[in-house]
């Protein structure tokens, strides 16, 4: 007897007839003899309507607030699956995430995971209930709700996985498995069967939002096996692992895009030691994560520029920010777009190659997509880019690495 982890997002539970679908498939297990542990997402667009709601009350959401009314997508879907259930003849029980107590800290709309309690949903489970959590939602310890980032279910099953020790941890999605790219946006994308933790982790860090980054991060630290698969069809998907022998080393594993970042750019900044600290102390103290940071070099007159991105959600609190400092740090303009989007391509076999970055660029000039900014690691080249050139790019890209074909090149180590 098994004790199954399975995850269900947003489109999957997207209606009453889909919840019930999935109800009866999660049923399936549990009529098998295995014990199961549901986790759900609120039903698609919900959780962005609850964010347009909450712009037409205040510019900048009060960020407790915000956590209150994001949280109750889930606490819908949950209770209608527990519904479900029992309407198919067999008892279930819903829980939100401060019941169970899915304890976290107090970074509001971005909280992380600092502890589960196991107790109710064991004694739930040996009660032979089907047990169905809420995804996204946590509570602090003063009891406040908290959620976790965007695409946060994913987090709350692997966690739920790590806690509970569950012999395996399935997240059930609209496509199936882990792609060379989107395949929503690239129908010749491929997809993969295999792929370590660290791959996965540069793929979601960088917009592949399959799986939510901090999902992959506890799951490579709790050694869990992750089945990303689709809800409307039995097919194997992507198994996210320990990097083994016999994966293939690939020159380029994936091309993603993030559509999430916005960028600032402030203008003839003194150049001067101290500048960076003090334009980006105040904005990490306001939780907000700085990712692509650009400076020029300076243009003779000890006078700079300097570009960096931030989460699209976090835009408008930055450019405050930086705004009210920018006369006391003495800049002479703070200007902004929303209507960027970073372009990646990924691969540890990058490490020993060389003109991987040069052959992205010239793919991109190719199509006359102009690069704002670029950033590189060991194993992954990005591009900020127009956003409106998103779409072509990633084909353009996934096409010219040879992703679609399976006949790519397999990088040598040197
Ligand atoms: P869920 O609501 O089930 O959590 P998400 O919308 O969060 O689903 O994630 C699934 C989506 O991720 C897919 O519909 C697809 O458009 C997108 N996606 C982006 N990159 C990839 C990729 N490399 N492989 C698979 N899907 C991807
Ligand atoms: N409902 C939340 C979101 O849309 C969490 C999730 O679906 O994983 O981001
Ligand atoms: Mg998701």
């Amino acid at each position: 007897m098994a004790l199954i982890v399975q995850k269900f997002g947003g489109t999957s539970v997207a209606t009453c007839d889909k919840i019930r679908n999935v109800a009866r498939r999660v049923l399936k297990q549990a009529r098998a003899g295995n014990r199961m542990v549901v986790v759900l997402s609120a039903m698609a667009g919900e959780t962005n309507r609850f964010v347009d709601l909450s712009r037409q009350m205040q510019r900048i959401p009060d960020p407790r607030e915000m956590d209150v009314l994001l949280s109750s997508g889930e606490q819908v879907t949950v209770a209608l699956f527990a519904m479900a259930v029992k309407d198919e003849g067999h008892d279930a029980i819903s829980l939100l995430g401060d019941q169970v107590r899915i304890t976290t800290d107090k970074l509001h709309t971005k909280a992380r995971i600092k502890n589960i309690d196991t107790a109710l949903i064991n004694r739930h489970l040996e009660a032979g209930k089907v047990v169905v959590v809420a995804g996204f939602q946590g509570v602090t310890e003063q009891d406040d709700i908290t959620t976790l980032g965007r695409g946060g279910s994913d987090t709350t099953a692997v966690a739920l996985a790590a806690a509970l020790k569950a012999d395996s941890c399935e997240i059930f999605t609209d496509v199936e498995g882990v792609y060379t790219t989107d395949p929503n946006v690239c129908s010749s994308a491929r997809k993969i069967s295999r792929i370590s933790y660290d791959e996965m982790l540069e793929l979601a860090s960088l917009g592949a939002k399959v799986l939510d980054i901090r999902s992959v991060g506890l799951a490579k630290r709790y050694k869990v096996p992750v089945h990303v698969r689709s809800t409307f069809t039995e097919t194997e998907g992507t198994w996210v692992v320990e990097e083994d022998k016999t994966m293939e080393s690939m020159l380029v594993s994936g091309v993603t895009y993030n559509k999430n970042e916005a960028r600032i750019t402030v203008s003839r900044v003194p150049d001067t030691p101290g500048i960076a600290s003090r334009l980006f102390t105040p904005i990490s103290e306001a939780g907000i994560v700085v990712d692509m940071i650009i400076q020029n070099t300076r243009t003779g007159d000890n006078i700079t520029d300097m570009t960096f991105t931030v989460p699209r959600s976090d835009y408008e609190r930055a450019m405050k920010i930086v705004e009210s400092m920018a006369g006391e740090i003495g800049v002479e303009r703070v200007t902004g777009s929303v209507d960027i989007a970073k372009v990646s391509i990924v691969g540890v076999g990058m490490r020993n190659h060389s003109g991987i970055a040069t052959k992205m660029f010239d793919v991109l000039a190719r199509e006359g997509i102009n690069i704002q900014m670029i950033s590189t690691s060991e194993i992954k080249v990005s591009c900020v880019i127009e956003e409106k050139y998103t779409e072509l790019a990633v084909r353009a890209l996934h096409d010219a690495f040879g992703l679609s074909q399976d006949n790519q090149p397999v990088a040598q180590s040197n």
